[in-house]
């Protein structure tokens, strides 16, 4: 594997009850908002009231939405250990395990790895075919990155990918919202004999209209993130735009995230997600019938693992969901007091 970053910013966010349970949650979101004004908003709430207290928080605080949601994860483990139940049976328990993606060969300056420069083709197949030998089964990879010169570059690196995997692997790409509509066309036509599981977030922005036309014209399924709640995502649905929704919890939450799936149910579509927070998400693809999977992007993989106790890790393509109470992820009290700033 090629070298990763050493240094990453992870914000975990501590819940405690009267009664001394402490949840657990992690975001993106304003420390100061949450340490003051969500604080008190907080305090004296019956922290079992998930829905109650995310309609308040979001008519209160709508435009804090990462924040938010660090909460809601805290809340949902405090209601999991408060119950002796693990969030993802609290949720529906539809799945004992689900599909486990790892998400790999990721760098470049517009990627989330912007500190690494792109994978050479060999460098990309080389660590594929290292995870694979490590039991993954199914990957994804980036495309559509500005190292890349064009959706012909592109295509070829998931030809070699092809190759080298056989037609047992999983396959798919993500674009991070970084094609022109007509790359993104050139290089579903140019993939479509390769067996592209899902393409995600194809488009700049994730144009709704771009990408109900994209996927009109070719037989590569779409896949989606957009920013948002469920009114957006509502019409993703109704307008037929995607294939796979991906609500993410860390940046939603889990109540609005599970008001997003119940609503894909009803359109027959599945979930899958993970983002830099698979462990996390878990619970949610788990939890519902429609969940298909979960994404372990390998850095944010290894923060995690760095940070959290136990943490549950895919097999042959497979994430077993663990028994523990809660959300199953609290950090190592040694790892915060080290790096606590
Ligand atoms: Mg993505």
């Amino acid at each position: 594997m090629r070298p990763l970053p050493n240094s990453a910013n992870l914000t975990i966010v501590e819940v405690e009850t009267d009664e001394g349970i402490i949840g657990y949650g992690r975001t993106g979101g304003s420390v100061e908002l949450i340490n003051g004004r969500l604080a008190d908003f907080l305090a004296g709430e019956d922290p079992m009231l998930t829905d109650q207290i995310w309609h308040q928080l979001t008519q209160t605080f709508g435009g804090a939405t990462a924040a938010l949601a660090g909460i809601d994860l805290a809340l949902w483990d405090i209601k999991g250990k408060a119950l002796g139940v693990p969030v993802w049976r609290l949720l529906g328990g539809a799945q004992e395990r689900v599909r486990a993606y790892v998400s790999f060969g990721l760098g470049g300056p517009n990627t989330s790895m912007s500190m690494v420069p792109a994978y050479t083709t060999e460098e990309l197949v080389e660590e594929a075919m290292l995870l694979v030998k490590g039991s993954h089964t199914k990957l994804k990879t980036g495309v559509g990155r500005y190292e890349v010169p064009n959706p012909d570059a592109d295509a070829e690196r998931m030809m070699a990918l092809r190759e080298v995997l056989g037609p047992e692997v999983m396959l798919m790409m993500d674009a991070g919202k970084n094609m022109s509509f007509h790359d993104a066309l050139r290089l579903c036509k140019l993939c479509e004999p390769y067996h592209i599981e899902f393409f995600e977030e194809p488009v700049i922005g994730n144009d709704a209209r771009q990408l109900a036309n994209l996927r009109a014209q070719t037989t590569i399924p779409m896949a989606a993130n957009p920013s948002g709640m469920r009114d957006v995502y509502r019409e993703f649905l109704a307008n037929e735009i995607v294939d796979f929704v991906q609500p993410n919890v860390a940046q939603i939450g889990i109540t609005e995230s599970k008001a997003i799936a119940d609503m894909a149910l009803a359109f027959n579509r599945p979930i899958s997600n993970g983002n830099g927070s698979g462990p996390h998400n878990m619970h949610l693809q788990a939890g519902m019938p429609n969940g298909w999977g979960v994404e372990f992007h390998y850095r944010h993989w290894m923060e995690y693992r760095t940070v959290y106790q136990n943490l549950p890790e895919p097999a042959d393509g497979w994430l077993t969901l663990p028994e523990t109470p809660g959300l199953a992820l609290d950090p190592k009290p040694e790892v915060v007091e080290q790096f606590r700033v």
